[in-house]
């Protein structure tokens, strides 16, 4: 049986553990010093949230070197990729994404009357030659997600400075990093450095990934003054609750649960994607991944609907993802040591049922 995921619910109704690799939160759970102030936030229910989030926006200048004024805060950075949506885009408009993207790229383009324009990949990856082909003087966004999710994979600084340099005036980049702090440090993309000067690059990130602040639901963004100002007058005021917002700045401060988080990351990955090595004579077949996830193609006897279906028997939920396009492949989660281990041994039984 299919068992839908409850949050906090960690055994199915028979009785069996339920591991969940199918929304790429942090395994590790969350910075302790971010749950002590998370924890330590609730004196005083009756009064709003800062609505400004400045404590918040000062530790994100503080840790990246940019200008806290112009930075913006979300419910997520979902909401963040909607208000730039409503704050640039309508009837008649076109923006741009890649066909294996993040979902709420159209979600958001729909939303506001816009009509999603879907380019074509090249293997997997984002092909900025296929984006840049694809604008019109209709075209106001073009969304892209650096790692990508569900694809994990990387566009390189070079890349996307040649997308940007690429794009008219009049068109707004959205960098949406939510799994950047996974990256290698000399593999940034040079986004936040765009957004320094150029005046149509909008940088997004998040608190839900490495932070391990998902239940929080907060995100920020970063970009010249003007198109900052666009989206204030969009955004709903309070969007930041007082306890996400105490956790998010002990979280920042966090820096060495990052870097232990990445470590694990960087191993657990490289590990997965060696066993899923061993059976590609089965045809299962791994998209490079810079992420805290591995997109496993199937193109062999096992197929990725039978996989996904054995998983989910075997009490690891992953993310299958039909709707997308993309029948043929599984979004894996690295998740702790046991659970990679786990996710990987349930595969390899699958593959050998599977003859
Ligand atoms: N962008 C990408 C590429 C994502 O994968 C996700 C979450 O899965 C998000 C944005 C949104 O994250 P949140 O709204 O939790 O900040």
């Amino acid at each position: 049986a299919i068992h839908p995921y409850i949050p906090g619910r960690s055994t199915a109704d028979d009785g069996r553990k339920v591991v969940k690799l199918s929304s790429n939160e942090n395994p590790l759970g969350t910075s302790p010093a971010a749950v002590a102030a998370f924890a330590g936030a609730g004196t005083s229910l009756e009064r709003y949230p800062d609505a400004g989030a400045t404590a918040l926006r000062e530790a994100i200048g503080a840790a990246h070197g940019i200008d806290p004024a112009r930075i913006i805060y979300g419910t997520g950075s979902d909401e963040i990729l909607h208000l730039v949506a409503s704050a640039y885009a309508g009837v008649g408009d076109e923006i741009i994404h890649v066909r294996y993207g993040f979902a709420v790229y159209e979600i958001a383009t729909r939303r506001v009357g816009a009509t999603p324009v879907v380019v074509d990949d090249r293997d997997y990856a984002t092909d900025v030659d296929a984006i840049l082909a694809a604008v019109t003087d209709r075209t106001t966004i073009v969304y892209v997600a650096n790692p990508n999710n569900p694809t994990g994979t990387f566009t390189a600084k070079d890349e996307i400075a040649r997308l940007h340099a690429g794009l008219p005036g009049h068109v707004l980049l959205v960098l949406d990093q939510a799994y950047a702090e996974y990256l290698a440090p000399e593999d940034d993309d040079g986004g936040l450095a765009l957004a320094e000067t150029a005046a149509n690059v909008l940088v997004t990130r998040t608190f839900s990934k490495i932070h391990g602040l998902a239940a929080e639901r907060i995100g920020w963004g970063y970009a010249s003054a003007a198109v900052i100002e666009a989206l204030h007058r969009v955004r709903g005021p309070f969007n930041v609750t007082i306890a996400g917002q105490a956790a998010a700045v002990a979280a920042v401060g966090d820096t060495g649960f990052v870097a232990s988080t990445r470590a694990h990351n960087d191993r657990w990955r490289d590990w997965f994607v060696g066993e899923m090595g061993a059976l590609g004579n089965a045809g299962l077949r791994c998209v490079p991944s810079q992420a805290n996830f591995v997109l496993v193609l199937f193109e062999g006897q096992l197929t990725a609907e039978t996989a996904y279906k054995g998983l989910m028997d075997a009490g690891y939920i992953v993310r299958w993802l039909p709707g997308q396009g993309l029948a043929q492949g599984l979004r894996i989660t690295i998740g702790t040591e046991e659970e990679t281990r786990g996710v990987v041994a349930a595969l390899r039984t699958l593959v050998e049922r599977a003859g």
